[in-house]
């Protein structure tokens, strides 16, 4: 099959990951017979140095018509960069903000998941982590307290901060419906997180994820209150298949649980829309501080490519292939600096990338 493919290098690493993952993708062409055409767009600082914006017209284009988005990671040194000297709307990050409002991508999926061999870098306790644990946190990313109307107000000399957090039913219907998609291609469980015992927005989100889940009758749900589940993601993590929770919450547990995993160079993210459509990229920033010196770990953007294969191409044989090389590699001892331990074999960006291309059978 042909597939088109927008990349968005961004800005430190991000040209020097992403190149590693248009190599694994590569292989992946090579041994299933499939076709991919690149087309390369600037983003964030890269996209300031050539147009003086972060995003451009040209560049939602292109990606809407492209399969998949497949980007490093945008911004720069806030201390010392020049493009932090410009207004706010015009600084990197305002590009990738807005390059997910235009794509529509409500759906955001962030995995964790310990790899045996990675287990030391793992904060929690031998007993606690178990077999190990392999979840995925679905947060809804467009609406709820971030995108609601607020206000500060003054009364006699008092002032009031007021945030809204309001969500509709089509709103948590559609992040539902990922949700129980994504677990039909996993464990098939669903932990649906909300704080239904004092909010409203939890209610009706909890009584439409019940709504939806009718639509899924093998899969298992399961509601879990926001507080629990703080919780419980360090003291039994194995327990969790997909997590499926508002904008708020999911901002900060999957944040939380990409702690426990203890290695940032190795998570994947995805943003979807209603269609097959995504964008991949670590969830790591760009790591200005080792920019161009070749030692960058590039797995986490690896990763989000599988997850463009998997969500956006429906090549669910191919992206198990990548997982299994990145597996492969670490078993046999192969490290980036940010994960070396001892007795294994310190690489950099592009040994790694390679290593792992050659691994995808
Ligand atoms: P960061 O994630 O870029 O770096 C934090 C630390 O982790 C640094 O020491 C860095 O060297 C290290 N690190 C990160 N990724 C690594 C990798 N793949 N391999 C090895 N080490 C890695 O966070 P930061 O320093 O707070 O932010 C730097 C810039 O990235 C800022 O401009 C920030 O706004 C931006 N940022 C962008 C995104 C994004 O593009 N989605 C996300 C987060 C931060």
């Amino acid at each position: 099959m042909s597939y088109k493919i927008a990349l968005i290098c961004g800005d430190g690493i991000g040209p020097e990951i992403v190149n590693e993952a248009r190599k694994v993708l590569d292989k992946v062409c090579d041994v299933y017979g499939h076709s991919f055409t690149y087309k390369n767009l600037l983003l964030g600082g890269a996209s300031i140095d050539v147009h003086g914006v972060p995003l451009t017209e040209e560049t939602i284009e292109e990606a809407k018509s492209s399969d998949a988005v497949l980007m490093g990671s945008i911004g720069g040194d806030a201390k010392t960069s020049p493009w932090y000297q410009l207004e706010p709307s015009k600084r990197p990050e305002a590009g990738l903000l807005g390059i997910r409002k235009a794509l529509n991508l409500f759906a955001n999926l962030r995995p964790a998941y310990l790899y045996q061999e990675l287990k030391d870098a793992c904060p929690l306790k031998e007993e606690r982590i178990g077999d190990g644990f392999d979840m995925i946190i679905v947060r809804e990313l467009t609406g709820g307290l971030y995108f609601g109307e607020r206000k500060t107000v003054e009364e006699n000399g008092v002032k009031t901060a007021i945030d809204t957090l309001s969500y509709n039913e089509n709103e948590i219907r559609r992040i539902a419906i990922k949700a129980f998609e994504i677990a039909g291609k996993r464990r098939k469980k669903v932990t649906s997180v909300d704080k239904a015992n004092v909010l409203d927005s939890s209610r009706l989100w909890r009584s439409v994820v019940e709504d939806v889940a009718k639509d899924y009758p093998d899969i298992t749900l399961e509601h879990m209150l926001v507080d629990n589940c703080a919780m419980q993601l360090v003291h039994n993590p194995g327990q969790f298949d997909v997590i499926l929770t508002e904008n708020m919450f999911g901002d900060i547990l999957s944040d939380e649980a990409s702690m426990v995993t203890g290695s940032i160079g190795m998570l994947s993210s995805a943003s979807l829309n209603e269609t097959s459509f995504g964008l991949y990229e670590p969830s790591h920033g760009s790591a200005p501080d080792i920019a161009g010196k070749g030692i960058a770990n590039p797995i986490a953007t690896i990763l989000s490519a599988a997850m463009l294969l998997r969500y956006s191409l429906n090549l669910d044989k191919e992206a198990d292939a990548v997982e299994k090389a990145v597996q492969e590699v670490l078993k046999d001892g192969y490290r980036t600096g940010d994960i070396m331990s001892e007795g294994c074999t310190c690489v950099g960006t592009a040994q790694m990338g390679d290593l792992i291309a050659e691994r995808v059978k």
